[in-house]
């Protein structure tokens, strides 16, 4: 319950939103800022993105705090800004688990019921003989099935939710795959308005330049890092780079490229390939 008139802070607290990830994960913190699940590895990356050309894109890291016996990483509030944002979270890449991940499935398989679920409710004939009768699939084979049936495979990015300033929110983008299903939803998302769209286009450059220059981006394997588009009715755009969870780091001396198709070992992500597809897609949405 909350009293009327709203401060500013609390009414951006009933508006933040989660278009991604488990409830539960985030919890609102002081002014402008917001807790996020504890990962070790998510932290290494905020430390290294200190001094790296990404650090203008990533969310503000403040460390770690304790709070009712859990840790969580304190980061900036990149909804904090705007009043009655849109918000749209674009997952990167061709693949969406890490190469370990689909190592470890093989050696010792640990089919999910919940996950096998999941699939049935999308698509009854989703799963094998195998995995029907023993009512559980595997994780990776999970995140596979889904890629084919998104945009992951054949555009490189897929968009998982989205969150619209009437307050509407979207997270039924399972099965939107093509280009033109793409096209649709970010001009719905815009409301139509070709200078929106324009103003991405210029922030998408701003970032391709960034992440050519990074050498954390060079160093890593990037894994279900999203791309996070906030605008409001003023026509402000922004996009920020989040959610390291799987972002890994190569070893010493090795490099990857980003823009080469995925073989199993070469730990290809597909992230710049996908950024271009996204380029692409966003011109012609704005030529439509
Ligand atoms: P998953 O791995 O399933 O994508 P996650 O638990 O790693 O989820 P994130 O992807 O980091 O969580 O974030 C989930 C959602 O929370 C994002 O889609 C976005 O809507 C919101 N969010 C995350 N970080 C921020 C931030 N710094 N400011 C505002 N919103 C954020
Ligand atoms: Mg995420
Ligand atoms: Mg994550």
């Amino acid at each position: 319950y909350v009293r009327w008139p709203l401060t500013a802070t609390q009414r951006r607290k009933l508006s933040w939103v989660q278009l991604a990830g488990h409830k539960g994960n985030f919890k609102a913190a002081d002014e402008g800022t917001i807790l996020k699940k504890f990962s070790e590895n998510e932290m290494e990356c905020f430390v290294k993105l200190r001094d790296d050309a990404l650090l203008p894109f990533v969310p503000g890291y403040h460390g770690v705090v304790e709070k009712d016996g859990e840790s969580f990483l304190h980061m900036t509030d990149l909804l904090a800004n705007f009043n009655h944002p849109n918000v749209m979270d674009c997952k990167m890449g061709v693949r969406t688990y890490l190469e370990e991940e689909l190592v470890r499935a093989r050696e010792r398989p640990k089919p999910r019921e919940d996950l096998y679920k999941k699939m049935v409710e999308v698509d009854s004939n989703g799963p094998t003989p195998q995995e029907h009768s023993q009512r559980g699939v595997t994780k990776p084979r999970y995140m596979q099935w889904r890629e084919t049936l998104s945009s992951t495979h054949t555009l490189g990015f897929r968009i998982e939710g989205t969150k619209k300033h009437d307050g509407t929110c979207r997270t039924n983008f399972k099965k939107t795959r093509s280009k033109q299903d793409v096209i649709q939803v970010f001009k719905d998302f815009v409301g139509g308005d070709a200078n929106l769209i324009k103003s991405y286009l210029n922030k998408l450059k701003e970032i391709r330049q960034a992440l050519n220059a990074s050498h954390f981006f060079r160093q890593h394997e990037v894994i279900g890092s999203s791309l996070l588009f906030i605008h409001d009715h003023t026509g402000k755009a922004q996009v920020w780079i989040i959610d390291f969870g799987k972002t890994t780091a190569l070893p010493e001396g090795q490099t990857l490229k980003h823009d080469v198709p995925w073989q199993e070992g070469n730990r290809e992500d597909g992230y710049l390939w996908g950024l271009e597809n996204l380029f692409c897609t966003l011109e012609s949405a704005s030529n439509e």
